[in-house]
């Protein structure tokens, strides 16, 4: 540990930093306030001794401005030495950002035991502050692991109502179109029947994988709609533009060539419904992802593994 000393007697300034370095402790001495600061800003020190009487800054003020110039949440403990032994003094010390105050002739034995003291307060807050680091950390994780679906690994639909009342809002201020894509796997129970639950599980994640493959723009955010269908939303993006996306995904999915004998593909597919508008005051972004969901239906009704879209709901297009 090191100790700033700042004392303007010569005499005294030599006796404390000797007080010191028996205690195993570095002593950092200044003659003067100033030079206390200026010390204290570069050798960032782990305890201040501060006299009050100096010609130029006193101890008041040296204690002052050393509090200002600590980042919020810094503390390094301020110890007063001084032969002013009115309360009237104790009490401005203390408000002057002082921890505890000392009358002079300082006694060595007081001294090591104030300082002791001060290092179990320092070290009771350090612990304190690797477990703060350790809550923000786990909070953090907690954070990212409620908006996560816990199968998939993708964003959940939880988060996803989020998103996406925050992006309605967004495109209602910058007049900008927003799509919903929504995704459904074809024929997906009778693959559960055919091979079995987990199989069916493994299939969701990876048809999950491919369909965030296949989303690029940053703003893009796919989530597990629920069971086997998924939902995204694409800020900025106009009808046909989604519909590009969709069939991407489609293309994408059939790629996988998973097997599923029973269909009319002889492999998993999934149909897409895509939606899009500008969102406007008193409007709901739930409208949007019922339209894509009507479209999904349309999708499913005309044959599966396609995409289909309903009309923008942009009323400057209808
Ligand atoms: P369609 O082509 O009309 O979409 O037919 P479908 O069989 O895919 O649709 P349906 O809604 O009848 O069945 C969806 C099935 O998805 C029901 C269930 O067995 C399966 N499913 C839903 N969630 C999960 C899951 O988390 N894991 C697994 N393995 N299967 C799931
Ligand atoms: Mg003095
Ligand atoms: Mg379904
Ligand atoms: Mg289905």
């Amino acid at each position: 540990m090191r100790a700033l000393v700042i004392e303007d007697s010569r005499t005294s300034l030599k006796l404390l930093c000797g007080h010191i370095e028996k205690m195993g402790m570095t002593p950092i001495p200044a003659e003067t306030g100033s030079s206390g600061i200026e010390l204290f800003l570069k050798e960032r020190p782990d305890l201040v001794l501060l006299d009050i009487i100096m010609p130029d800054l006193d101890g008041y003020e040296v204690a002052r401005q050393i509090r200002q110039l600590e980042s919020p949440g810094d503390w390094t403990p301020i110890i007063f030495l001084s032969s002013l032994n009115k309360d009237k003094d104790i009490e401005m010390g203390i408000a002057a950002g002082g921890d505890d105050y000392l009358l002079k002739p300082i006694s060595e034995v007081v001294l090591a035991a104030k300082i002791r003291a001060m290092q179990r307060i320092i070290q009771m807050r350090q612990s304190l502050l690797v477990l703060t680091r350790k809550l923000d950390a786990a909070n953090q994780e907690l954070k990212r692991l409620t908006s996560l679906d816990g199968l998939t690994g993708i964003a959940n639909r939880r988060h996803f109502d989020s998103v996406l009342l925050q992006e309605w809002r967004r495109s209602m201020r910058q007049g900008e179109e927003l799509s919903i894509l929504m995704c459904d796997i074809d024929f997906f129970k009778m693959y559960n029947d055919s091979f079995g639950h987990q199989r069916g599980d493994e299939c969701l994640r990876q048809i999950a994988q491919t369909l965030a493959q296949s989303m690029d723009r940053g703003g893009d955010l796919l989530a597990r709609y629920g069971g086997e269908e998924f939902v995204a939303v694409l800020p900025g993006t106009t009808l046909h533009g989604a519909a590009l996306v969709a069939e991407q995904m489609r293309q994408a999915i059939s790629q996988l060539a998973i097997a599923h004998p029973g269909t009319p593909f002889a492999h998993v597919t999934a149909s897409f419904g895509v939606a899009s508008a500008i969102a406007m005051p008193e409007t709901d972004p739930q409208e949007v992802v019922g339209a894509a969901d009507l479209a999904l239906y349309k999708a499913k009704h005309e044959g599966r593994n396609r995409v289909c879209q309903t009309r923008s709901l942009d009323p400057q297009e209808n």
